[in-house]
């Protein structure tokens, strides 16, 4: 099924009065939402006895928990030291998400440097591959690793890019971040066949299971000629995307993607207007 919800906790959970994440599946489930990412995107600490709770409440209320690995992880970078550093990270994060009881690791791949374009995608490539067998050594080969499109020159991680990454291994899912997208195409994805030249890029490239199984996080983002700036509402009027393009596609196509919203502040509330235009077309 095609899910639909927020990254971590949004201004209206907290005005509701509810404080802790394991109140958040219910809370999402009232709203008639049915996903739920976890932010461990600045390393912070999740206990066993949190997360399983937190996992058996998303149970019971049909919620599916993705995890976002920390930000910290980069896979271009040289060193033996970061590439230590990335796995820990991946590992832990692995671990919470299976006390979660979800399958879904998001992780920004890594970013250029000093280096040439091509020096940080061979990194990469070389990094990541040496740390498929830690993955699969751990027990973690019914999760999937989903590397995210980017919204920043700078960072590795563009459309083509993480098509090819989800080429390298069946546990690697891409994770088509749109708002991102569209800072680096300096906001043009807007019309259905927008979408539909990235979901087909997929296809052709990885078959339709993994862009079935695709991950998507989806805000409007302000951007500069730099690309990414800050994450924003739906009622900003000045930056896209727009959802309801995206949703055409997905209908058209017939694929079944996980849908994070990111709207700074109002994640739920804007994760239930896509949804609402979702079931509006049916
Ligand atoms: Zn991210």
């Amino acid at each position: 099924m095609i899910r639909f919800g927020p990254s971590g906790n949004s201004d209206k959970f907290f005005e509701d009065g509810l404080k802790e994440s394991v109140q958040a599946p219910k809370w999402l489930n009232d709203m008639g939402l049915t996903s739920y990412e976890y932010p461990l995107t600045l390393g912070r600490f999740l206990s066993e006895k949190t997360a399983k709770a937190i996992g058996e409440e998303a149970k019971k209320y049909n919620i599916e928990v993705s995890v976002h690995a920390p930000y910290f992880i980069n896979f271009c970078n040289p060193t033996k030291e970061s590439q230590e550093s990335n796995a820990k990270y991946l590992l832990t994060t692995l671990n919470n998400l299976r006390n979660l009881g979800g399958n879904r690791c998001i992780f920004h791949s890594g970013t250029q440097m000093k280096m040439t374009r091509e020096e940080a995608l061979s990194n990469l490539k070389n990094n990541f591959l040496n740390f498929l067998p830690k993955f699969y050594d751990a027990g973690f080969d019914d999760m999937w690793l989903m590397p995210e499109t980017m919204g920043k020159y700078s960072q590795v991680g563009n459309v083509d890019e993480i098509i090819e990454m989800a080429s390298w291994d069946k546990s690697v899912v891409p994770c088509f971040d749109f708002g991102h997208i569209n800072c680096i195409m300096q906001g043009a994805l807007k019309s259905k066949q927008d979408f539909l030249d990235i979901f087909n890029k997929s296809i052709d490239k990885l078959g339709f299971e993994k862009t079935n199984n695709c991950h998507i996080h989806f805000s409007k983002i302000k951007y500069s000629d730099k690309g990414e700036v800050s994450h924003l509402t739906f009622e900003d009027t000045d930056f896209g995307p727009n959802f309801e393009p995206m949703i055409d596609a997905i209908v058209q196509l017939g694929i079944k993607p996980n849908i994070i919203c990111e709207s700074r502040g109002t994640q739920a509330i804007d994760a239930k207007k896509i949804l609402e235009y979702f079931l509006s077309l049916h």
